[in-house]
């Protein structure tokens, strides 16, 4: 299972599929990705092998210069196309490694409050949560810093908004999460050879931490949501 977002200025769904393929040896059962493209969140996912996935975008292409992508590793929930991720409403879409221990009690929560999720997956409700939060006036920065405290358990996050191009926030506890640096471009994912084709310019966030990454620089807040650099290293993972 893995996680890679892309904020560029250039096509993304190619090189996002690319970081998929570098975390292939990690095991999955499905995939999916999302882009932002003239105001719209694109999401095509695919059960099984990369390879259908890359036939479902080729039939209906994801274009856009912003995205997400995930290879899913079932754990709650059937390995099916309605429970690969990314997951989203209108206005948020969210990949998810690891598992949301409380997400039985956020799901009733949830829908007590009249939202309907389409999935089997603990991973949903983080992005009603935060959804909900938007819908409510939140930045994306306040609507992330309001969920994950109510978060129980292991997740590495990449979520994407609708009505804001050119950002991606990540949040990583108990599952690794890195922030890589490009030339005008920006990238998250789970490890440093995903983004090693993309870029040699590596930091690992900390347990806790989470991060708005835009095309020019990531602001990087640990658990207690101070800002907080960490360290860019020159990772020697080969392209
Ligand atoms: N627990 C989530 C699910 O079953 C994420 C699994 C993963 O890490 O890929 O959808």
């Amino acid at each position: 299972c893995g996680i890679i977002g892309i904020v560029s200025s250039e096509p993304v769904a190619d090189r996002l599929v690319d970081g998929l393929r570098r975390m292939e040896y990690r095991g999955y059962d499905s995939a999916g990705v999302c882009t932002l493209d003239d105001g719209k969140l694109i999401r095509r996912r695919a059960e099984g092998k990369l390879n259908n996935l890359v036939a479902e975008l080729a039939a209906n292409p994801a274009p856009g210069d912003m995205g997400i992508a995930h290879t899913r590793w079932a754990t709650h929930g059937a390995p099916t196309a309605q429970n690969a991720h990314p997951h989203a409403t209108d206005r948020v879409a969210l990949v998810h490694n690891g598992i949301i221990e409380n997400f039985k009690e956020l799901r009733a929560e949830l829908q007590a409050d009249g939202r309907t999720l389409e999935s089997d997956t603990d991973s949903e409700v983080v992005v009603h949560l935060v959804s909900r939060e938007i819908e409510n006036g939140s930045s994306p920065r306040e609507a992330v810093a309001q969920v994950l405290p109510r978060l129980r358990g292991a997740f590495a996050l990449a979520i994407a908004f609708r009505d804001h191009p050119g950002m991606l926030i990540g949040a990583r506890r108990g599952s690794p999460l890195v922030v890589g640096y490009g030339d005008g471009e920006t990238y998250i994912g789970s490890d440093a050879l995903a983004l090693a084709p993309l870029t040699q310019q590596i930091s690992y966030l900390e347990e806790g931490d989470w991060v708005v990454v835009t095309r020019e620089a990531a602001e990087i807040h640990d658990a207690e949501d101070q800002p907080v650099e960490r360290e860019i290293q020159t990772s020697g993972a080969s392209a």
